[in-house]
């Protein structure tokens, strides 16, 4: 089947339309009306090689909502008409041990929804397209509740920054402070109020307080005003940085109480420095955590779905994809752009 998608063509290049071919329906497969897929920061660092050369031209996209429109005879948990969705992988090995123990997005064999080779030896393409094909088993059920352009981004950004904020404890008596108000990090706000923790925010500026409020931030200070680094020294449980950016990490180690932990999942290309100090002083974490397991994804959505959390959009056209990929770049985004398929 031939369908419409957005591509990059070059690092440096606008991306641009053009058409792809999805598979036909395996056995125990789906295929997904793509109806809205997220603009992750991911998709920026991958398609201008921040991370590394890729091949060209890659059709992006990980934050995936839409309707079943076919499924394989032997496909169990999906029927057509389901809301469905697909974030960063669509396969993994499904043997080794992170694979066997339910943590198969750290599988070292995992296949990305794009950028990485599939089971038929062919490049995945990702969302910015009208269709997609996967395994059932790769697939997400997604609440009835929740509109499908603010589920969108659950498949990314609220895994990504649900799984270290349940991992790491965040609930009632907690005190968490989230890195950042982009994408990932209006999420991780969302979420650890829903988990009943108590929420700050560490933003570069205070342009955007009075909507970290409304997500559920009960305080929100700048990190270009010094002060807060002394007014807030030792107090935090966790810290999630979710800042696309090299930051001075030694500065927001600083912040954790005794035995607090500081998880990255920003992820820049360029090393952290950090002196043992930073973190023996205080019997420190300095961690990092990676999306989220498919069960874990699921629990997620269910999760989004009895609390009624969805992200904060912008949905765009396709031919606003540039200009949003330039807007996140520049922290000018409220809170995720996502792009409307029926306009490709
Ligand atoms: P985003 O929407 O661009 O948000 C990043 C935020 O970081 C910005 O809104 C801004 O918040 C802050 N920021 C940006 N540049 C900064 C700088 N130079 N100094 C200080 N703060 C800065 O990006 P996103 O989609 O949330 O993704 C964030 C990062 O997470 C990216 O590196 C992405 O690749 C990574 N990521 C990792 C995983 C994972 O599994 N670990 C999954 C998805 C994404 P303020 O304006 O509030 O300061
Ligand atoms: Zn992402
Ligand atoms: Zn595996």
């Amino acid at each position: 089947m031939q369908v419409n998608a957005i591509a990059a063509v070059a690092p440096d290049a606008p991306l641009e339309r053009t058409t792809i071919e999805r598979r036909e329906v395996g056995e125990h497969e789906v295929r997904i009306a793509i109806k809205f897929a997220g603009i992750c920061h991911s998709d920026i660092h991958t398609v201008r090689a921040e991370w590394g050369s890729i091949d060209y031209p890659i059709v992006v996209g990980h934050e995936i909502a839409g309707v079943v429109e076919e499924v394989g005879s032997g496909v169990t948990k999906f029927t057509v008409g389901d809301h469905a969705g697909i974030g960063c992988f669509v396969d993994s090995c499904r043997e080794c041990e992170n694979c066997k123990a339910g943590l198969d997005n750290y599988c070292a064999n995992m296949i990305g929804t794009y950028n990485a080779i599939g089971r038929d030896g062919l490049p995945t393409a990702g969302g910015y397209s009208e269709q997609i094909v996967a395994d059932e088993n790769y697939v997400l059920h997604i609440p009835q509740n929740l509109g499908l352009d603010v589920a969108a981004p659950l498949l990314c950004a609220g895994i990504t920054t649900y799984s270290p904020l349940s991992h790491w404890g965040a609930g009632p008596g907690k005190k968490v402070a989230v890195i950042g108000l982009g994408g990932l990090g209006h999420m991780a706000v969302k979420l650890a109020h829903a988990m009943g923790a108590e929420v700050s925010v560490l933003s570069q500026s205070l342009k955007k307080k009075e909507d970290g409020e409304r997500l559920g931030a009960d305080h929100y200070y700048a990190t270009s005003d010094e002060s807060t680094f002394e007014d807030l020294a030792g107090e935090f449980d966790l810290i999630v940085n979710t800042v696309s950016a090299t930051l001075d990490i030694v500065k927001y180690l600083g912040l954790l109480k005794t035995s607090g932990a500081l998880v990255q999942v920003g992820a820049p290309p360029e090393p952290m420095q950090v002196p043992a100090f930073a973190l023996v002083s205080q019997r420190r974490t300095l961690a990092g955590s990676m999306i989220g397991s498919i069960a874990e994804t699921q629990e997620m959505l269910d999760f989004c779905g009895e609390h009624n959390v969805g992200a904060e959009v912008e949905v765009i056209s396709a031919d606003q994809v540039n200009e949003a990929y330039d807007r996140v770049v520049h922290s000018d985004v409220r809170y995720r752009f996502v792009i409307d398929t029926s306009t490709l």
